[in-house]
C-alpha cells in the first residue's frame, strides 16, 4: 500500500508540476475502497493553526453573503461566516456583536436582583427583557455573593400590594440552583438537563456569582451538535478588513467587540500593505489572521513569514470576478490549490469558483483545508437583501466586491483591489442575481451530505486520511467533460445561469 500512496502524490505532481493552469472542471478524481459508512465521515478541519470547525465550509466576506444572519446560521451548521467590511467599522462590528450574544453560552453579567428589590420590579424587567429566570446576589450585581434564584413562576400572577413583597421572600435557594464555575460548558449542560432547570447559575468558591447558562441554548446544543463554539459556549465568527486606511483602526475595533479571526480581504495579497498590516496585528494582538489571497508559492512564503495562520487560495476564478480578463492576471484554481496546500504547511482555503459539493470534494482532495463560497450561498433567506421577481423568477442580487456598484460603497471594496481615489474606478467584478435558494440550512446540509459521499468514494474517512494519502486523479478531455455532465435529454437546461 505504501507503493500505491506514493504513486498518487506522484500521479498529482506529474499533472500539476507543468506550465499549464488547471481548473476544477479539467480533473476528475479516481475512486477508492469503501470500508465505512457514508454517515462514518467526519469532516472535521482547520480553519486556521489554531481554530478547528466540524464542516470544512466558510461564507465569503461579501456584501450580498455575509452579514449577521448569515454568520450565525453558518456558524450553527459547523462552518463559520466572516462578516464584510464593505460598511462601517460601527456597522461590522455591531454584527460581530450579535453573531457573539446570539447563543449566548456563559453569560457573564447577567441581569439579577438584590433580596430587597421588589416583585413589582421584577415585574417590570421581565416585561422589558423577555427573560424568565434571573439569579439574586447581595448587591445585585456579579462578582458579589449568590443568594438565590426567581423565575417567572414566582413572579407572573403577583397583584395588588402583594407586588409590594420582597424578593427575597420568593426566592428559591437550594444548593441545586447553581454549580461552580470550573464545571465546564458540555457538564453544564448534562446538569440543567438532569434537574430541569432553566438557567444555571455559576459561582466561584466563595458564593460569589460569574455567570448563568441558559436551558435555551442547551436546545441549540441538540439542534445544532456541530456548531463552531468559542471556549464560552459562544458562536464562532470572522470579519474582513482590507489594506486600506482605515484597517488598523477598525481591526483594534473588531477584536474589542469579540471577533475570533480577521480576514485580510485582497485580491493580491503579496504586498507591502498586506506585510505591514500581518505584523501589526500580530505585534499587538492575540487573534488569527487569514490572508490572501495568494496562488503562487512566492505571494503565500511572504505572508506565511510574517505571521499568516491560513491562506486563501484563488484569484479570478470567482463567479463574478473579472480579474483575469480586467488584468490578464491569476491563475486555474485546481493548479493553485495544489501547489500552495502540497509545498506548504498552512491551512489553505479555497476560495471561488465553488458549484457544489463535487467541486469542494476535489478542492479538499487537492490539500485545501475548507474552501469559501459566495455563489453557492448567496440567494439564502440568509443572505442580505431582498428577494424581487424578474419573469416570474424569485432572485435576490449577488455581486463581486470588485464591481462598480460594490466599489462606489468605498469602504472595503475599493482598496480590496488596492485602487486609488484619484483614477477612474476599474470594477474587477460584476453584479448579477441568484435564484432564491430557500433557507441556508436544507442547502448546507444537503451539500455537506453531497461532500461525505464524494469522501466514501474516495475511500477516505476523514480529512487527515484525504489529505496524507492524495487521491489519484486524471484529466479530463472534452469528451469527458461532456459524459460527466446530464446530456441526451429533451430540452434539457444544463445550467440556467
Ligand atoms: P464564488 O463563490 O462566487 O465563485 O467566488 C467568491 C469569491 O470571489 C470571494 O470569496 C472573493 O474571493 C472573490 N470575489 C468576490 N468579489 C469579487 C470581485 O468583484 N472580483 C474578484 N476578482 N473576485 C471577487
Amino acid at each position: 500500500s505504501k507503493l500505491i500512496n506514493k504513486m498518487s502524490g506522484i500521479n498529482q505532481e506529474k499533472i500539476f508540476d507543468t506550465i499549464e493552469s488547471y481548473g476544477y472542471d479539467d480533473i476528475i478524481l479516481m475512486p477508492g475502497f469503501i470500508d465505512f459508512g457514508v454517515n462514518d465521515v467526519n469532516l472535521k478541519t482547520k480553519l486556521t493553526k489554531n481554530i478547528e470547525i466540524n464542516i470544512p465550509i466558510i461564507s465569503s466576506p461579501m456584501d450580498t453573503v455575509t452579514e449577521t444572519d448569515m454568520a450565525i446560521q453558518m456558524a450553527l451548521l459547523g462552518g463559520i461566516g466572516i462578516i464584510h467590511g464593505n460598511n462601517t467599522i460601527e456597522t461590522q462590528i455591531n454584527m460581530v456583536k450579535q453573531v457573539k450574544r446570539y447563543r449566548n453560552g456563559i453569560i457573564r453579567n447577567p441581569i439579577q436582583f438584590k433580596p430587597e428589590d421588589t416583585i413589582e420590579k421584577a415585574q417590570e424587567i421581565r416585561k422589558k427583557y423577555g427573560y424568565g429566570t434571573f439569579p439574586v446576589t447581595e448587591e445585585g450585581k456579579s462578582g458579589t455573593k449568590w443568594l438565590g434564584i426567581i423565575s417567572k413562576v414566582e413572579i407572573d400572577f403577583v397583584e395588588g400590594t402583594n407586588k409590594h413583597n420582597l424578593i427575597k421572600d420568593i426566592m428559591k435557594k437550594d444548593d441545586i440552583y447553581y454549580q461552580y464555575d470550573d464545571i465546564g460548558i458540555d457538564k453544564a449542560y448534562k446538569y440543567i438537563k438532569e434537574k430541569g432547570l432553566n438557567t444555571l447559575p455559576l459561582i466561584d468558591k466563595d458564593k460569589n456569582l460569574v455567570g448563568i447558562i441558559h436551558r435555551k441554548d442547551l436546545l441549540h446544543n441538540i439542534d445544532y451538535p456541530l456548531s463552531s463554539k468559542d471556549k464560552g459556549g459562544h458562536l464562532l465568527v470572522g470579519a474582513a478588513i482590507s489594506t486600506g486606511k482605515d484597517s488598523y483602526e477598525r481591526v483594534k475595533n473588531l477584536v474589542e467587540a469579540g471577533v475570533d479571526v480577521v480576514v485580510i480581504d485582497s485580491a493580491q495579497g503579496n504586498s507591502t500593505f498586506q506585510i505591514n498590516l500581518i505584523k501589526h496585528i500580530k505585534s499587538n494582538y492575540n487573534i488569527d489572521i487569514i490572508a490572501g489571497n495568494v496562488v503562487t508559492l512566492e505571494q503565500a512564503t511572504n505572508l506565511i513569514n510574517v505571521g499568516a495562520d491560513a491562506l486563501r487560495v484563488g484569484m479570478g476564478i470567482g463567479s463574478i470576478c473579472t480579474t483575469q480578463e480586467v488584468c490578464g492576471v491569476g491563475r486555474g484554481q485546481a493548479s493553485a490549490i495544489y501547489h500552495i496546500s502540497n509545498k506548504l504547511n498552512i491551512p489553505v482555503i479555497a476560495d471561488g469558483g465553488i458549484r457544489g459539493s463535487g467541486t469542494i470534494v476535489k478542492a479538499l482532495s487537492l490539500g485545501a483545508s475548507s474552501v469559501m463560497c459566495g455563489n453557492l450561498l448567496a440567494g439564502t433567506d440568509e443572505a442580505p437583501g431582498n428577494f424581487f421577481y424578474e419573469n416570474g423568477t424569485r432572485l435576490k442580487k449577488y455581486r463581486g466586491m470588485g464591481s462598480l456598484e460594490s466599489q462606489k460603497m468605498a469602504m472595503t471594496s475599493k482598496s480590496r483591489y488596492l485602487s486609488s481615489d484619484d483614477a477612474p474606478i476599474v470594477s474587477q467584478g460584476v453584479d448579477g442575481c441568484i435564484t432564491a435558494k430557500g433557507k441556508l440550512s436544507t442547502l448546507f446540509n444537503h451539500i455537506v451530505q453531497g461532500i461525505k459521499h464524494g469522501m466514501q468514494d474516495l475511500g477516505k474517512i476523514n480529512l487527515f486520511n484525504l489529505h496524507k494519502e492524495r487521491v489519484k486523479l486524471e484529466l479530463r478531455r472534452a469528451g469527458a467533460l461532456y459524459e460527466g455532465g446530464v446530456h441526451s435529454l429533451y430540452n434539457y437546461n444544463k445550467n440556467s445561469y
